[in-house]
């Protein structure tokens, strides 16, 4: 809890990586993030590619899943979190996930 006091970096990654889940990019909303303190700064604003909660997805990795929601600030939606049926849950950036076309809607 000190360590997530102190921590210049995105909280959600922060919290996230304690209790053993990879976030791979800075949410974007945290106040780190919004301060520009964040290691990696967050993308430009991702544009939803269309999901939507209880969508059945696909991941070229992970295979399939559903969409359990969407993480949106200021109207633009940022994060996915998917729960694979192998994996269990993943939150995925829309702005990788648009860019590579890694999750489809199945
Ligand atoms: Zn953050």
């Amino acid at each position: 809890m000190r360590g997530y006091a102190d921590t210049t970096g995105c909280r959600r990654q922060y919290l996230l990586g304690y209790f053993g889940e990879n976030c791979e990019v800075p949410c974007g909303a945290c106040d780190n993030c919004r301060e520009g303190r964040s290691e990696q700064p967050p993308r430009s604003r991702a544009r939803a590619p269309g999901f939507q909660v209880n969508d059945r997805v696909s991941h070229r990795a992970w295979g399939p899943g559903v969409v359990m929601s969407l993480d949106e600030s200021d109207g633009a939606s940022d994060t996915v979190t998917v729960l694979f049926d192998a994996l269990g849950y993943k939150t995925l950036a829309l702005a990788l996930v648009a860019e590579n076309g890694i999750l489809r809607a199945e």
